[in-house]
């Protein structure tokens, strides 16, 4: 402007002015400032002086932003190791209250604060607590919050669940004069401890705020966006720290909550994982087995280690676990279940799956010692045995007695007394094979009979069963079956207790099923141990009632079908089975029919 008299609209600055020069400081599309050069001549600048103003305007317009990337670059830097200070203090713990006191210093000094306050909402009724503080002279802090002056802060900032920065109280910035506003008792209490400047940030975690961060300092300042961000950020670093401690706190709890429920069991337990590791094992576990140390010396040692240590004393112990370890090994994860003599005590085990969600843990064994159980059990076995022995004898001498007297007395009996004697000589006979079953089925459990092996051809022995059970089963009309391979090899067993089996199973099923059915013994070589047999029965009954499932084999068991005889009949199978040291059990069950399958040995020699 060569002569600024001619721009009515020039505003002088200085009443000599006659010319000015005036040159925006530009970095692309970003106006930065203004060279400007004024003269008390008159067209003062040539076109010479506005080249140069020119290319001065554009040497400073770089200087300026150089200048303002390097400060951006400083604090950025100066941030980025603010925050690193704080991560480092934030995990440097898992323990609640020194990650609150750590984090609250890191915060003081990366932020340059003079004195600071962490109150948490309590996460049972969500209300504020004071839960670290610093810098603020003694008892200040409690009397502050106390007087809900802190409280009413941390309330304020964590309700907003933002940053409240306010450079000076006493200025009337827009946020000075909110937080005046809306606390204006706790602006009071600032003032009186001499603070100036408060910043509030609430500690977000999954944008919900857990608490407030509060920063006092003495000194005025002035705090720009970054510094609020780099605030926000630390708010965020603080509550995902907490959230850590206070998971941690809670795992940490439920743990010795746990452990305390296993160590005042009576009842021995161990968690073996998936890794073959016992990680739980408490006292009684250790004594049951037998097993000397205190139960964190196993802890997390392989259960080879207890399985070595047991050999010698309790091999029936080893023995039946490593069964238990091979059989979930293949496949079968249902739960076992059975007894161990670990003189002078009998235990009774349990080895349950345990399953987090979906994924197996591991396996639970739960032993419980059963000795007192036992010997209770006993003593009233012995008690019946010795009933129903001394029953015996007075019952065969009646019987003996009746049919004795039948050929003499039977012609002096009219029709009806004829009736009632024969309804005493069947009911006598009824008792009298009842107690010979008990009293055999006692022998058999206290292993006192002996076992006369022989070679079993299975074919034939199945056919005389059937040919016995004919009559019945042409009489409800049922059909007979034996599917068995004419080469299959003999059984090495008891032939009077196995038959006995045979037909107790057959007479159920002939007794179960209804006309029209099918019963079928057939026998096989058991695929999975090729040392012993498969012998199956199979009808097409309605099934075994499901209220009796669960105690099949137990003595006097039965369902509330039609025919049902004493329940001693599957209790013998059981026993005579067993004391072969082989197993029975229900294969399949459902209205549409039942499998009962027990194996059998093959001779010594013939075993592979
Ligand atoms: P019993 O035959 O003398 O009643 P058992 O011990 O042989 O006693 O059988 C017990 C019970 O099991 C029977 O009363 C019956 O309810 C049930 N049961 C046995 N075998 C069968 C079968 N094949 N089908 C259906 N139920 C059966």
């Amino acid at each position: 402007m060569p002569d600024v008299s001619a721009d009515p609209d020039y505003v002088k600055s200085h009443p000599d002015l006659r010319s000015e020069l005036a040159v925006p400081l530009r970095r692309g599309e970003r106006l930065l400032g203004v060279l400007d050069a004024a003269s008390t001549q008159l067209a003062a600048f040539t076109g010479d002086d506005i080249l140069l103003a020119e290319s001065l305007a554009e040497a400073i317009a770089l200087a300026l932003d150089n200048a303002r990337l390097y400060a951006e670059i400083r604090r950025y830097a100066a941030d980025l190791g603010a925050l690193y200070t704080f991560a480092r203090a934030t995990s440097r713990s898992l323990v609640l209250e020194d990650v609150l006191s750590e984090t609250l210093h890191a915060a003081l000094t990366s932020l340059d604060f003079d004195a600071g306050l962490i109150c948490l909402a309590d996460p049972n009724n969500g209300h504020l607590y004071l839960a670290a503080e610093r810098g603020l002279p003694q008892g200040t802090s409690d009397q502050i919050w106390e007087e809900g002056m802190a409280e009413a802060l941390c309330t304020y900032v964590h309700e907003r669940g933002d940053a409240v920065v306010v450079g000076d109280i006493e200025q009337e910035t827009p946020a000075a004069s909110e937080l005046k506003k809306a606390v204006p008792l706790a602006v009071g209490e600032m003032r009186e401890v001499g603070m100036r400047a408060y910043s509030g940030i609430s500690l977000l975690h999954q944008e919900r705020s857990l608490g407030a961060l509060s920063l006092f300092a003495r000194q005025p300042r002035v705090l720009s966006a970054e510094d609020r961000g780099l605030q926000v950020a630390i708010g965020r670093q603080i509550a995902t720290a907490v959230t850590n401690a206070q998971l941690f706190q809670t795992i940490a709890d439920q743990r010795s909550r746990l452990q305390a429920l296993i160590e005042s069991n009576r009842d021995g337990i161990i968690l073996v994982g998936m890794n073959h590791r016992m990680l739980v094992f408490n006292a009684p576990a250790l004594d049951s087995l037998h097993l000397t140390g205190q139960p964190e010396e196993w802890f997390n040692r392989p259960i080879q280690d207890a399985l070595d240590a047991m050999r010698s004393h309790v091999p029936v112990v080893v023995r039946a676990i490593l069964d238990e370890i091979g059989r979930t090994e293949e496949g079968d994860d249902s739960p076992g279940e059975g007894e161990w003599e670990v003189p002078p005590r009998a235990i009774h085990w349990l080895n349950l799956p345990v399953m987090a969600d979906t994924s197996p843990v591991g396996r639970l064994w739960v032993l419980r010692d059963v000795t007192e159980e036992r010997i209770l059990e006993r003593m009233r076995e012995d008690l019946v045995h010795a009933m129903v022995h001394d029953l015996r004898n007075p019952l065969a001498s009646m019987s003996g007695a009746l049919s004795f007297l039948n050929d003499s007395v039977a012609e002096l009996l009219s029709p009806g007394e004829r009736e009632l004697w024969e309804i005493a000589q069947k009911s006598t006979k009824g008792m009298l094979e009842l107690v010979k079953k008990i009293l055999e089925i006692s022998r058999l459990e206290s292993r006192q009979i002996p076992l006369d092996h022989t070679l079993i051809s299975l074919t034939d022995l199945v056919a005389g069963v059937l040919e016995s059970q004919l009559p019945l089963a042409v009489d409800k009309g049922l059909h007979l079956e034996s599917d068995i391979d004419p080469g299959l090899s003999p059984a090495w067993a008891d032939v009077g207790y196995i038959e006995r089996v045979l037909t107790n199973l057959v007479g159920n099923a002939v007794k179960f099923t209804p006309t029209g059915g099918v019963i079928r013994v057939s026998a096989k070589t058991d695929t999975t141990d090729r040392t012993r047999l498969l012998v199956s029965v199979s009808d097409t009954g309605s099934g075994i009632p499901p209220e009796i499932q669960d105690r099949l084999f137990q003595r006097f068991i039965v369902g509330q079908q039609e025919g049902r005889g004493s329940g001693l009949g599957l209790a013998f199978c059981k026993m005579a089975i067993e004391a072969h040291g082989e197993r029975i059990w229900v294969e399949d069950t459902s209205e549409r029919g039942t499998t009962f399958t027990f194996s059998l040995p093959l001779p010594p020699a013939l075993e592979s």
